[in-house]
């Protein structure tokens, strides 16, 4: 896998989905997408892109009262996790993180941050920035890994 590092910028909602939902395009089972960025920057926004690339029919929204979300997709489940709630890493154990980490389908990491230590060195890294002089819908999305969309 390429380990380019490159940036996208996005105007509105609908661009950023459309960005994600292209960039699924690359994703294997095994992949592991790290997503980064403040709250209400678009990493849900990004998620339900991603998902809709993978061809899941379900409305994908944040996984508020667990920390993983199952979805089957067109070719391989997808796994959107979320993990701005959980208070120590052990949860992620609890979970059993590593048979999705390493498992059959693509995993989706809202605030990939926090579990640093968890993350393994092949993982792709996004990070959603605003500008709020570039306009208040404004992201820059820059992608570390995981081919171009
Ligand atoms: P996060 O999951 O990072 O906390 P959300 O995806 O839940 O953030 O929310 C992002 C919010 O920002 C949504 O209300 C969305 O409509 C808005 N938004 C405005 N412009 C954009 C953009 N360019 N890309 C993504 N979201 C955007
Ligand atoms: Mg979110």
């Amino acid at each position: 896998m390429s380990n380019d590092c490159y940036s996208t910028e996005t105007y509105n909602m609908e661009e950023t989905m459309d960005f994600a939902n292209k960039l699924a395009g690359n994703a294997s089972p095994g992949s592991l997408y790290c997503l980064v960025g403040d709250l209400g920057c678009g990493k849900t926004v990004f998620a339900k892109g991603f998902a809709e690339g993978l061809g899941v029919s379900e409305c994908v929204n944040s996984p508020t009262f667990t920390i993983m979300q199952t979805y089957s997709g067109m070719i391989m489940p997808f796994y959107h996790f979320d993990v701005y709630r959980i208070s120590d890493v052990s949860e992620m154990y609890e979970l059993g993180y590593e048979e999705y980490f390493f498992g059959d389908g693509v995993c989706l990491v809202e605030w990939a941050d926090l579990i640093e230590e968890l993350i393994p060195s092949d993982a792709i890294h996004i990070h959603i920035e605003k500008d709020i002089d570039k306009g208040f819908d404004y992201r820059k999305i820059t992608v570390r890994g995981g081919g171009r969309a």
